[in-house]
């Protein structure tokens, strides 16, 4: 297809390769710098292209290709995989098509997937659309290598970890070594760490797939999805997926998540010190159980998570002793938004029971950190405890 968009030709100036999260955030694919244009260009509105003559790429009809996405998978290329130039990245309008992208690319009827049976909340919705295809849909809890006594004749399999919202994690090397092994692709959701928390790649996966409207653009004002992968045959089918599809970032939405990268390692470094600190905070409480932070020594995802992340997330979790309990909890937040998603830099929070859908207690609360000072933030939630109690 589109060969010279997805192999970096003209790409910027490329950052050391010793260089830390920050540098490589900040320069994340930039252009070669012009004289008298932008550093980043603006979003390039555009449904065609000129196009005179043999129909060429790289940019023909704004559903295949698009300017101002070619800058922002470069760049998160660069944070997915840095140092290599064997992999590409592609973006899509949520992380849903990016998941649905791999998924429906990958399968055809007759092979079999194994999914999460704790991950994201629309995998029941997929697996119900793969079923219907003539897919075999089996299903593993994330922790504890169940995936494995799975894994047999299966073509793919996918990861969720650190799981949303139980927050447990697997081991992504351990598993794809299993998986390759047995001829299964491996697909890791990277959403909840980002490419600054761990890299699916560099553990062995095939693809890492993730929603961008999280923590990756962490102003909840974007909905973005990516897959990157090493360049070929999987990653065309992709590629073709999306096309089919019409899955496709609009071009501010692409510009707004470029933008908003630049800022990740700040957010992150931020967001997730501060998880930490509220973590510890709510470990002193009594009416707080099933406390869960995969950065806390002791929690039970910790010691696998140490093996492969370096940074665990903005995402807390813990379970208060009543529905109504939580919902008074969640209504004396001041500083703490009732809203689902995550990673933005404003925090948020929710009983996640409210949705259906995933296997949590009634007063199980998923608390998203955002950018607050975290004497403030650990101030509140330790007043709306006081204020909710009786
Ligand atoms: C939010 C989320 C998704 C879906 O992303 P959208 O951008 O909402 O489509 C997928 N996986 C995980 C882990 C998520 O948290």
């Amino acid at each position: 297809m589109n060969d010279a968009t997805s192999t970096g030709a003209g790409h910027g100036p490329v950052v050391p390769g010793g260089a830390g999260d920050g540098t490589r955030a900040v320069r994340a694919g930039l252009p070669e710098p012009v004289k008298h244009e932008p550093t980043l260009p603006g979003p390039v509105f555009a449904a065609h292209f000129h196009l005179p003559g043999d129909p060429t790429g790289p940019y023909t009809y704004g559903r295949d290709e698009n300017p101002t996405w070619t800058l922002l998978e470069r760049a998160i290329s660069e944070l997915e995989a840095p140092g290599r130039d064997d992999v590409e990245t592609l973006v899509f309008a949520s992380g849903m098509a990016a998941i649905s992208s791999v998924l429906f690319s990958q399968l055809r009827a007759g092979d079999a997937v194994v999914l999460p049976d704790d991950g994201y909340q629309a995998l029941p919705l997929v697996r119900a659309q793969l079923e219907a295809y003539g897919i075999e849909v089996r299903t593993a809890p994330t922790g504890g290598d169940a995936q494995l006594e799975v894994l047999d004749g299966a073509r793919l399999l996918w990861i969720e970890t650190p799981s949303n919202p139980g927050l447990d994690v697997c081991d992504v090397r351990r598993l794809a070594e299993a998986a390759h092994a047995q001829g299964a692709l491996v697909a890791v959701d990277n959403t909840l760490a980002t490419p600054l928390g761990q890299l699916p790649l560099e553990l062995g996966a095939d693809f890492a797939v993730a929603s961008g409207t999280k923590q990756l653009t962490g102003h909840g004002d974007v909905l973005l999805g990516y897959v990157t992968g090493r360049s070929g045959e999987a990653m065309a089918a992709v590629r073709r997926w999306r096309k089919i599809a019409g899955a496709i970032p609009g071009p501010m939405e692409a510009w707004l998540a470029h933008r908003s990268i630049a800022t990740l390692q700040l957010r992150v470094d931020r967001q997730n010190a501060t998880a930490l600190t509220l973590a510890r905070a709510l470990r002193e409480r009594p009416e707080v159980t099933d406390l869960r932070y995969p950065g806390l020594p002791d929690d039970p995802s910790h010691k696998t998570a140490s093996l492969q992340m370096r940074r665990y997330g903005c995402v807390v979790s813990f379970t208060l002793p009543s529905r109504a309990r939580a919902d008074r909890f969640l209504d004396a937040l001041r500083l703490v938004d009732d809203a689902t998603s995550f990673g933005g830099v404003r925090s948020t929070a929710e009983r996640r029971g409210r949705w259906g859908g995933d296997a949590v207690p009634e007063g199980f609360v998923r608390f998203s950190v955002g950018a607050e000072d975290p004497a403030d933030l650990v101030a509140d939630v330790l007043r709306a405890l006081d204020a909710s109690a009786g």
